[in-house]
């Protein structure tokens, strides 16, 4: 447990961890003992490891307590407009070091934990990852809770605390298999329950036609719980919350069994209602229409709009005694923000509320919704946009269902009134769609009930405009707009890669953590030699890093000197990691023709994972998995090119492996990534980048300058111009024989000897009905990998290139992105002011119990 020798030597130099002062080691070393003793019940003699993560865990923890409820009570007396992120997913992975770096208390820690005899990155690595999130869309919200506190905005998180996260996937026999993600096994000290604030949902019944206007009644009530997650500003003393809801049965759940006799048979099914928040559904990019998915998104949604309600009737101005009714002011004091449509049904909701309980016109009603939503779109795949049977809403939410008829209906009767007689538009635009099963299409219902709309990157915003929203663009052209996603700093830099956070810090200080912008500094030392070494050096440190974290884990040896040539994330076609594959293939091929010539060594990792249902994308980790295989046996190949299936990625894998990258692959088919995040993280740290010109790889392309990045294949107009000419990947397989080969090999079991039909189904796919085209951009890919290797055998030339990325990142930080969602959209202006510490007067002295 001791920690190494050489590390007192690291943690001394001075660096972006800061100074430990001898107060604070005290105090956290008082505090770690009193938590071990008295929290975790445990003497030095029986501690675990475990034990000495969650007393560490917890010792951080009361660092943040004071400064949470001052935030909140700072809220209330101060009553600002708050900002409401809905999102099914938080992608949040761990909370210790992120914690300690954000209080700004980490030197503190590792001096008390060294002093102590104890390794704190090994009990780092103890926690589990939060893995509520399937992958970009997950992670964005995440990031934005970190820069909306940093920001100093009153917002909240709201969400769902599943039971189980993202599973975790397994390789065998080149395969993955699925395991549950049991992450709160032994429990989370980052959480606090408030069992107190338990919220009512319902379901099911039926409506009633009453004299005071529709009534919703004889509906099944399953609880909500809320969870409340402190989310800790950089260094500003604000702490904002995270309330994810966990399903609880009423008490008298099941009483007619009870009635019945079969007391045993209710409590066993109090289960059945407790399964709404049980589990992650893990598509990405996919919508599948389950039940059980409707009932998490309505729970989440209507215990949300409660909570948010309560608050806003309770708040300061609304005087205590005389609880406030009018909802004229609701939209100046309520902003809620709908991460893709999984909480579209807060619209229906929130009439729903103002019109049959609060007594509010419809007409009074809709305008309040619409200033107080916003809608961000995700994606622009058919297969991804959620249009859910009236017949399940009908059976579900039926109250709802006529709500949505209504929007509809006023909706439509615009339309017309636009465009009189134009009834193939009043088709095209209305919520529901009549072609086969009847079906409400969310998206629809979010931009109608939205005052704005947005895209996340340049392009994509551009495309939802003139294809799939383009009759509603041309309605309200002012709703449409562009958020161009954006990564936190804190955990995408400072966290994740202290070497080069170090020599940034060396040359620049260390604005740029809040102000990422300060990177452009860094662009007159592009050529500077020793700027150039200390980033080479800082990269080849984290590759060797990473290269023991694989030999460890995995038993699979990589050379660090090799070129380390990265794809991660989810596994979808259109991503398309299997034109990556044939890159690997047609190296090897290459290798293989002429074992002679010079040869630029590589390491390609490959890594994700595919939804559990997702045939195709299982079937292309087994053919990545299969060539692995045959390059990495091939002794003629040897140490030239190897690949490396990386297991079970997710955040924490992705803050080892990203800084450890030179070349990062963002290969989609132009116009069908919505923004991508991974690529502005690998920008951050100093990989090149290998992409198409599509989602945020252009703006990225902007910042930098085309001179920086490895550009290749079709541009979206292209792409169009082709599918209007017909594809037809024949002709590329005829007159390319270097993929010719690929293919033949693929599909005659090259890789697959002992069952030579196992790729059938995936070259079937690529030669007849491949909707991504990987054929068309193989050639100009494959030339594209061959500059990258001309450059990279000058590594200054490719560290200059390295520097260039690093100091044209600025915009690509979430507060830029935060800071315009608040001017453009919420109306609310970001601060940069800090709270007073805990020790530090206020102007005003409350303990006022209801700020809660
Ligand atoms: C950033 C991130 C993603 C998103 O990656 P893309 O390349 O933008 O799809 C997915 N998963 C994890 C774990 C991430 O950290």
């Amino acid at each position: 447990m001791a920690a190494p020798q050489t590390d007192l030597e690291k943690r001394k130099q001075i660096s972006v961890r800061g100074i430990a002062q001898v107060e604070n080691v005290g105090n956290v070393k008082k505090t770690f003992n009193r938590h071990l003793h008295y929290t975790l019940v445990k003497d030095r003699n029986e501690a675990t490891p475990r034990d000495y993560y969650f007393a560490l865990a917890h010792t951080i923890r009361d660092h943040l307590t004071s400064r949470w409820i001052r935030t909140q009570q700072h809220y209330y007396e101060k009553d600002p407009k708050r900002v409401y992120y809905l999102s099914l997913e938080y992608y949040m992975g761990r909370s210790l070091t992120n914690t300690m770096i954000n209080l700004g208390i980490q030197s503190a820690c590792d001096e008390a934990l060294y002093q102590l005899g104890l390794d704190i990155e090994e009990l780092e690595s103890l926690e589990e990852d939060a893995g509520l999130g399937n992958g970009g869309l997950g992670r964005l919200a995440a990031c934005f809770l970190d820069s909306m506190a940093t920001l100093g905005m009153a917002a909240y998180g709201y969400g769902i605390r599943y039971e189980y996260g993202i599973f975790a996937q397994k390789i065998r026999n080149g395969e993955q298999v699925e395991e549950p993600d049991d992450w709160l096994r032994f429990g989370n000290p980052w959480e606090k329950a408030r069992p107190e604030y338990m919220i009512p949902v319902n379901f099911y019944g039926r409506v009633e036609d009453t004299p005071q206007g529709k009534k919703w009644v004889d509906t099944q009530i399953v609880f909500a719980m809320p969870y409340d997650n402190p989310i800790p500003g950089y260094k500003n003393n604000v702490v904002n919350t995270m309330r994810l809801w966990s399903a609880k049965s009423p008490n008298n759940f099941n009483l007619k069994f009870f009635n019945d006799g079969d007391y045993i048979q209710a409590v066993l099914d109090r289960n059945f209602a407790e399964n709404i928040s049980r589990v992650l559904y893990p598509n990405d990019n996919f919508f599948e229409g389950k039940e059980l998915r409707l009932k998490q998104e309505y729970f989440m949604v209507a215990a949300t709009l409660q909570d948010i309600i309560r608050r806003f009737k309770a708040s300061k101005f609304g005087s205590k005694d005389q609880v406030r009714t009018d909802f004229d002011t609701f939209p100046e004091k309520v902003a809620l923000q709908l991460n893709d449509t999984h909480p579209s049904l807060a619209i229906p909701e929130l009439m729903r509320i103002l019109v049959d309980i609060e007594g509010l016109s419809w007409a009074k009603a809709w305008g309040i919704c619409v200033k107080t939503c916003a809608y961000t779109n995700h994606t622009v795949l058919p297969e991804a946009l959620e249009r859910w049977p009236t017949s399940v809403l009908e059976h579900i939410l039926p109250r709802h269902l006529q709500i949505i008829y209504e929007i509809n209906h006023f909706h439509l009767q615009e339309v017309s009134k636009r465009w009189p007689g134009d009834m193939d538009r009043v088709r095209r635009m209305s919520l529901v769609e009549e072609c086969g099963e009847k079906r409400i299409n969310m998206a629809h219902l979010c931009i109608v009930g939205s005052h704005a709309v947005n895209g996340v990157a340049a392009i994509h915003s551009e495309i939802i405009k003139r294809d799939i929203f383009k009759d509603f663009e041309e309605m309200n052209p002012e709703k449409f707009q562009n958020k161009t996603n954006g990564i936190t700093p804190r955990r995408w830099l400072l966290l994740c890669n202290p070497a080069l956070a170090d020599v940034i810090a060396e040359k620049i200080g260390e604005e740029w953590v809040v102000h990422l912008d300060q990177l452009t500094k860094l662009k007159p030392l592009a050529k500077d030699a020793g700027f150039i070494r200390a980033v080479q050096t800082a990269k080849q440190e984290n590759k060797m890093r990473l290269a023991k974290q694989l030999e460890q884990d995995y038993g699979v040896k990589v050379n660090p000197s090799s070129m380390f040539d990265i794809q991660v994330k989810r596994i979808h076609e259109y991503k398309r990691q299997l034109l990556n594959c044939l890159h690997i293939i047609t190296m090897y091929n290459r290798i293989k023709a002429n074992p002679g010539a010079p040869f630029v060594p590589r390491t390609v990792m490959i890594g994700g994972k595919a939804a559990p249902g997702y045939h195709t994308a299982k079937q292309i980790i087994r053919l990545i998995c299969a060539v692995g295989r045959v390059v990495n046996n091939d002794p003629i190949v040897g140490d030239k090119l190897k690949v490396v299936y990386l297991e079970n990625y997710r955040v924490t894998l992705a803050e080892q492996i990203i800084p450890a990258a030179d070349l990062s692959e963002q290969i989609s088919t132009a116009g069908t990534e919505a923004s991508g995040t991974g690529n502005m993280k690998f920008m951050l740290n100093g990989a090149l980048t290998i992409g198409t010109l599509d989602g945020a790889n252009i703006e990225m392309m902007e910042e930098m300058g085309k001179e920086n990045i490895f550009i290749f294949g079709m541009t979206v107009e292209e792409v169009e111009e082709l599918k209007r000419r017909g594809y037809n990947a024949h002709d590329y397989y005829n007159r390319l024989p270097e993929l010719r080969q690929c293919i033949d090999q693929i599909s005659s079991g090259f890789f697959s000897p002992s069952n030579p039909d196992q790729f059938k189904d995936l070259v079937n796919i690529l030669m007849y009905h491949d909707r991504f085209f990987l054929f068309a951009d193989f050639e100009s890919y494959i030339k594209c990998q061959d500059s990258v290797n001309k450059l990279y055998q000058n590594p200054n030339d490719w560290t200059s290139k390295a520097i260039m990325n690093i100091a044209s990142s600025g915009k690509f930080s979430s507060d830029r992105t935060i800071a315009q969602y608040g001017r453009e959209i919420w109306g609310v202006e970001p601060s940069w002011e800090k709270l007073p510490a805990p020790h530090e007067p206020r102007d005003t002295d409350i303990t006022r119990e209801e700020a809660k």
